[in-house]
């Protein structure tokens, strides 16, 4: 958990904090912005609740700052 210390998640379904951290095992797990040119993607986080089973996805913070980079270069650029 490098780096999300100080980030805290709740279940978005039941409010809980008992989450399992992890990656989905396939290539699902990149995000690809639509109008954001990028090659890879962005690769998401995943969560399960230990109390009632609710998957979430996010981007951690890393990525999310790339992607505010560059979208608002690109809407810079492109309106
Ligand atoms: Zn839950």
């Amino acid at each position: 958990m490098l780096g999300e210390k100080n980030v805290t998640f709740n279940c978005m379904s039941c409010g809980s904090t008992d989450l399992c951290f992890g990656y989905l095992g396939t290539a699902a797990n990149t995000f690809v912005p639509t109008g954001v040119f990028t090659v890879h993607g962005f690769r998401s986080r995943s969560y399960v609740c230990l109390k009632c089973g609710y998957m979430g996805h996010y981007l951690p913070k890393d990525k999310l700052e790339k992607l505010r980079e560059k979208f608002s270069t690109q809407y810079e650029e492109g309106v």
